[in-house]
C-alpha cells in the first residue's frame, strides 16, 4: 500500500488525501489526479490488473482514466504544480500521520 498525504488549501480552505505514489490495490491502481471536469482532487483508477478474476486478462475495464466523481476523462496529473484545483493557489502538505505540518 502507497501512502497518503493530506493537502490543504488556505485560500479557500479545500483540502484533499493525495497519494504519494501509485497506490497499487488489487484491482487496479490507483494515484491522485487533477479533474478539470469537477475542479476536484480525485482518486482515479490507472491499470486494471484484475483482469484475471474476471476470467479474462484482455478485458479494459471503462472506469480508467476517468474521475470517479464525474466520469470526465479531462484528468492530469497533479504532483508538479501543486495548485489547489478550486482557486489556483498553492496547496501545502502535511503528512497525514503525523498530523498537519501548517498552522
Ligand atoms: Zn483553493
Ligand atoms: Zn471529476
Amino acid at each position: 500500500m502507497s501512502t497518503t498525504s493530506k493537502y490543504k488549501c488556505n485560500a479557500c480552505g479545500y483540502s484533499a488525501a493525495v497519494w504519494d505514489a501509485p497506490d497499487p490495490a488489487p484491482i487496479a491502481t490507483v494515484d491522485t489526479r487533477h479533474c478539470q471536469g469537477c475542479k476536484s482532487l480525485v482518486e482515479v483508477p490507472l491499470e486494471f490488473h484484475g483482469g484475471g478474476l474476471l476470467g479474462d486478462s484482455d478485458v479494459v475495464p471503462s472506469f480508467l482514466n476517468r474521475c470517479p466523481d464525474c466520469n470526465s476523462t479531462n484528468v492530469q496529473s497533479w504532483d508538479a504544480k501543486h495548485a489547489c484545483p478550486k482557486c489556483g493557489e498553492h496547496m501545502i502538505g502535511g503528512d497525514i500521520n503525523n498530523g498537519y505540518a501548517i498552522s
